[in-house]
């Protein structure tokens, strides 16, 4: 039985994926974890060491998993009980862009069962065996005050929401948090925004042939950032019962940002520039490491490009040095 990963996430509907009993589960995990996992190649938060550490943690104490992955199933099956299953066709073309990200961030041959449930401006990916579920928030199809519809994300934003979600996915972050804690958690971000930065890349280069690869990514900067940029402005709204008008919020706080990846730079400077005690880093610095990404052989590795084909790329451990000023802990 392969085994990519130790989702604590349930299926809504069952019936048609059956989740094995928990002493099979453990059996599989004590496998699987033999040789240890291996991180993705644009892991940021040295997953990779990590990954190695956790299975020896599930090698040596399963039960310690058991006992994590039962109450991450109760919070789970309380958060997501009202989700719907989007298929194709509904909810515009929101099926085919989570299939993107899934292809652009795992890779081809899985299949992903898409969601979405009355949870505030969020979203979540969980891959297990060969099976990814997402969950996305359906207030950003439906403003949660008026019930009417929005369009909040364009598609793009949308590959690139899913991508970050994928990301942490790929990662494997649930099962480093369950089996190390959440120390340095926050870093993970890094990894999963790394992540969504490839998945709109590539889908900036498939809609748009005529596209560099350079082009694409400074326009996929710009989407990750105003992606992540709205969900803050949604949330900051909720609490007034301020209803944010989409339409001109895109026309006018991003008309700028979006012409240069310098603009993005100013639209990332939060009003506070520092949030104590965040699970996640601040835009700008999210900002900052996209671009270092964007710009290094690493990122043109990943997108299966020949770096030495493009000049003046960041290498590996040029790319190791920009990040560290950013990393914290
Ligand atoms: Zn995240």
């Amino acid at each position: 039985m392969s085994f990519q990963y130790t989702g604590i996430y349930w299926l809504k509907n069952g019936s048609e994926f059956r989740f094995p009993e928990m002493s099979e589960y453990i059996a599989c995990v004590r496998e699987s974890m033999k040789q240890p996992l291996q991180a993705p190649e644009f892991a940021a938060a040295g997953e990779g060491e990590k990954l190695a550490a956790a299975s020896k943690v599930f090698q040596d104490n399963p039960w310690k998993l058991r006992r994590q992955f039962n109450q991450g199933l109760e919070q789970i099956q309380q958060d997501f009980k009202d989700a719907e299953l989007v298929s194709y066709g509904s909810y515009r073309n929101l099926y085919g862009l989570c299939l993107f990200a899934v292809r652009a961030v795992l890779g081809p041959g899985i299949d992903p069962m898409i969601y979405t449930a009355k949870f505030v401006y969020n979203a979540n990916a969980v891959c297990y065996l060969n099976k990814v579920w997402i969950y996305i928030s359906d207030y950003f199809f439906r403003d949660m005050i008026t019930d009417r519809d929005i369009d909040m994300f364009c598609e793009e934003e949308l590959v690139a929401l899913v991508g970050h979600e994928l990301g942490h996915a790929a990662c494997r972050h649930t099962m480093l948090k369950m089996a190390g804690g959440t120390a340095g958690a926050i870093n993970y971000e890094y990894s999963a925004d790394r992540a969504g930065l490839l998945a709109c890349t590539k889908y900036l280069m498939d809609k748009n042939p005529g596209l560099s690869y350079r082009e694409a990514a400074e326009k996929a900067v710009i989407y990750m950032v105003s992606m992540l940029k709205k969900i803050d402005a949604a949330v900051k709204a909720v609490p007034k019962k301020d209803i944010v008008d989409w339409h001109v919020y895109n026309q006018t706080a991003f008309q700028n940002a979006q012409e240069t990846v310098e603009g993005i730079f100013l639209a990332a400077v939060p009003a506070n520039p520092y949030r104590a005690g965040s699970t996640h880093p601040i835009d700008i610095h999210r900002t900052r490491a996209l671009v270092y990404f964007s710009e290094s052989e690493l990122f043109c590795r990943c997108l299966g490009l020949d770096p030495s084909a493009f000049p003046n790329l960041r290498s590996d451990k040029m790319l190791q040095n920009d990040m560290s000023g950013l990393l914290i802990g």
